[in-house]
């Protein structure tokens, strides 16, 4: 809750593949369990926060397309995965009393509500999280992009961006390079200047236009959701 008493509105992104566990592939409820409990905690304590789920754990496109699919077909595949992935966020949000509801940009009326930007934000100021599935319902499209520009519809005040494997934007690739270092803070032009792994580079774009502040975190550290809603230095902040 901010100066004014009003509610501070998050757009959270999580990494498909950390939804995997150790396993790579599919979904570990354990995982997921232990995001929703930190969702539930900072949603408590007042906090408004609408989500996007990557599908890395199940399919992207460009990997299938590097193995003789159909670039927009296996795209589809992959929009289809980050589903499940609301699904189960959605299954553990209940079970910690925290109500939410599932939006994807493809409709699928049985389990979900069809993508209502409007509808979106009565849910948040109710209290409700908000799942967004299905990315943008564009092959393409990234589900960075996706929570980028869901961020700034809904208009959240920071993109919060939990990784898996990486607690921020380093020089180099942290897992192959041991001297690589962690930048604390970061402007939007050096991210696409530099090509650094932050998201893909429409993602970033679409944010420095909007000047939209994106804050890149581990997302399985204990406790780091809550730190990132409060602003508490931890991973990478890129603004401008
Ligand atoms: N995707 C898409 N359009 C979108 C969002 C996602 O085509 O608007 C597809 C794309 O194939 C992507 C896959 O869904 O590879 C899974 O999303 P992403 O790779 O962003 O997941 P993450 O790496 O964050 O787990």
């Amino acid at each position: 809750i901010d100066k004014d008493g009003k509610r501070r509105r998050f757009l959270l992104k999580l990494s498909g593949e950390a939804f995997a566990g150790g396993g790579g592939l599919g979904v570990d409820p354990d995982v997921v369990h232990k995001v929703a409990r930190e969702i539930a905690s900072v949603v408590r304590e007042g906090a408004e926060i609408a989500v996007v789920i990557g599908g890395g754990n199940f399919f992207r496109g460009a990997e299938l397309q590097l193995r003789g699919m159909d670039r927009a077909r296996s795209d589809y595949m992959g929009m289809l995965g980050t589903v499940m992935n609301c699904l189960a966020l959605q299954d553990f949000l209940e079970k910690e009393g925290i109500d939410s509801r599932v939006q994807t940009a493809i409709t699928m009326g049985q389990v979900a509500e069809p993508y209502i930007p409007l509808r979106a934000v009565r849910h948040l100021e109710k209290g409700r999280v908000v799942i967004f599935g299905a990315g943008m319902g564009m092959p393409y499209f990234s589900t960075d992009t996706t929570a980028a520009q869901r961020a700034l519809e809904i208009d959240a005040e920071a993109l919060l961006l939990g990784k898996n494997g990486v607690d921020g934007v380093y020089d180099a690739d942290p897992a192959t390079n041991p001297s690589a270092v962690k930048f604390d803070a970061l402007e939007y032009g050096e991210v696409i200047t530099r090509d650094l792994k932050v998201a893909d580079a429409t993602a970033v774009t679409l944010c420095r236009d909007n000047k939209l502040p994106i804050l890149v975190f581990g997302l399985l550290t204990e406790g780091n959701i809550d730190r990132a809603v409060k602003g508490e230095k931890i991973g990478t902040l890129v603004s401008s």
